[in-house]
C-alpha cells in the first residue's frame, strides 16, 4: 500500500518559528505591534509595495479594502462590484459585508476574469472590480487594470494565492488600489490565520490601520513605545473592526517569508513535472498561464470530462486532490446570478487541483500522473 498523497501539507521551519515566537513570549508582547511591525516592513521590502498592514485574515482584508474604497469614493449601498464566480466565497462575501452588490463576470482559459465579460457587466452603478489570481496566475490582470483606470473604477486584487507571483518580473499589487494576500494555514506562506492589505495610497493605509483596530487612532504599541505624556489617551474616529493581526502570527510569517522564494521555485518545479507528464493527453486539459506571469503555483489545476469519477478513483488509490472552486452562483447566496457565467459553470464541473506541496517529490508526481492518465476521460 502506498502512502497517502494529500492536496496540501504546509511546511513550517519549526525551530526558527519557535525562536521568533519565544521572543514575543519573553517580551510579553503577543498582540498588535512588535512582530507585526517587523513583518509589515519585511513584506514591503520583499514585494516592493509601498504599504502593507498585517491583518487577522485575507477575508478581513477584503472586507476592509472595499470598506475603505467605498468610504473614500462616496459609494452608496446597492452600488455594484464586478467579481468572479470562481473563487473562495470570502471574495464575494466581502462585497456583501459592505452593502454592495456582487455582479458576476465570466472567466477565461486562465480561470481568472475575462476582460471582455467585465466590460459587458459595467453599468452606471459599477464602482469596482475584484480580481482573483487563481492558483497564483495573473490571467489578464493588466487588461483589467487598464479597463478600471479608463472607466474610473477601483481595482481590488484578491491575491490570496499570489504571494510571490510576479508579472513581467515585478510582484503584483502595484496595478491595484488595494491588494490582499492570505497567510492562512495552507497558502504559500502559511501561518495559521493572517493576511496583508496593501493600498496604493498612503491615506488609505493610514485609515485601514484605524479601521482594523476598532477606529482607535493610536495603537497600543505606538502608545507604549512612543513615550510622552498622555500616551494612555486616544480618540475613536470611526466604527472600526477587530481585524488586525497579532505578533504570534507575524512571528511565524517572518520565518516563512525567508523561505517563500525557495518554496515557490520548488512548486514551479512540481508544476513542470506535472505538465511534462500530462502533456499531449486529450483527456486532460491544462489551465492557461499567460506569458509574462511567474506564478506562485499555489495550485496545479487540470480540467477533465469525468471530474467526480476521477476524484473517486484517485481517492481509492490514496491520492486526495481538491476542487478550486465551485461556481459561487451554485450557492443559494448567489443563485440570483445562475446561468450568467457559462465558462465558470463549465470549469466548476471539470476542475481538479492535484496535490501541490513541498513534501512531494518526483516519484509522487509520477504516481499521481499515472493515475490521472489511467482514469481521466
Ligand atoms: C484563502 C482565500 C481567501 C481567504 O483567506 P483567509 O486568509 O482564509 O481569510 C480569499 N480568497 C481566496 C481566493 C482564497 O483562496
Amino acid at each position: 500500500m502506498s502512502d497517502p498523497i494529500q492536496l496540501f501539507v504546509p511546511q513550517f521551519r519549526i525551530e526558527e518559528c519557535l525562536t521568533e515566537i519565544r521572543e514575543c513570549l519573553e517580551k510579553g508582547w503577543t498582540g498588535l505591534g512588535f512582530k507585526t511591525v517587523a513583518f509589515e516592513k519585511a513584506w514591503c521590502d520583499y514585494t516592493g509595495l509601498p504599504y502593507g498592514h498585517f491583518l487577522s485574515s485575507a477575508t478581513a482584508g477584503l472586507h476592509l479594502a472595499i470598506n475603505v474604497l467605498k468610504g473614500a469614493g462616496g459609494w452608496v449601498d446597492g452600488d455594484e462590484v464586478v467579481t468572479t464566480p470562481l473563487t473562495f466565497v470570502s471574495t464575494n462575501h466581502a462585497i456583501l459585508y459592505n452593502g454592495l452588490r456582487p455582479v458576476f463576470a465570466d472567466i477565461d482559459a486562465s480561470l481568472c476574469l475575462d476582460p471582455q465579460s467585465v466590460l459587458q457587466r459595467i453599468t452606471p452603478r459599477t464602482r469596482a472590480v475584484v480580481f482573483v489570481g487563481m492558483g497564483g496566475n495573473t490571467g489578464r490582470l493588466d487588461e483589467i487594470a487598464k479597463i478600471c483606470s479608463e472607466r474610473g473604477l477601483k481595482l481590488v486584487i484578491d491575491a490570496a494565492h499570489m504571494t510571490g507571483t510576479r508579472w513581467l518580473g515585478r510582484h503584483i499589487g502595484g496595478e491595484a488600489d488595494a491588494t490582499v494576500f492570505s497567510f492562512q494555514a495552507v497558502k504559500n506562506l502559511p501561518t495559521a490565520d493572517s493576511g496583508m492589505i496593501c493600498f496604493r495610497l498612503a491615506e488609505h493605509d493610514e485609515l485601514v490601520r484605524k479601521l482594523a483596530w476598532l477606529g482607535i487612532n493610536k495603537d497600543t504599541y505606538t502608545r507604549t513605545t512612543g513615550g510622552g505624556a498622555y500616551k494612555w489617551m486616544y480618540d475613536v474616529e470611526e466604527v472600526g473592526f477587530k481585524h488586525h493581526g497579532n505578533s504570534i502570527m507575524a512571528a511565524i510569517g517572518l520565518v516563512q517569508l525567508r523561505y517563500v522564494e525557495r518554496d515557490n521555485a520548488y512548486r514551479r518545479q512540481l508544476a513542470s513535472w506535472y505538465r511534462a507528464g500530462l502533456a499531449g493527453q486529450a483527456a486532460v486539459r491544462s489551465v492557461d498561464v499567460v506569458p509574462g506571469c511567474e506564478s506562485s503555483c499555489h495550485l496545479f489545476q487540470i480540467r477533465v470530462g469525468n471530474r467526480d469519477a476521477l476524484m473517486l478513483a484517485l481517492n481509492e488509490h490514496q491520492v486526495y486532490p481538491g476542487v478550486h472552486y465551485r461556481d459561487n452562483t451554485l450557492y443559494r447566496m448567489y443563485a440570483y446570478a445562475q446561468g450568467t457565467c457559462p465558462e465558470a459553470a463549465r470549469a466548476s464541473d471539470e476542475l481538479i487541483s492535484l496535490p501541490m506541496h513541498l513534501g512531494l517529490g518526483f516519484d509522487d508526481v509520477r504516481r499521481v500522473v499515472s493515475l490521472v492518465l489511467r482514469y481521466a476521460r
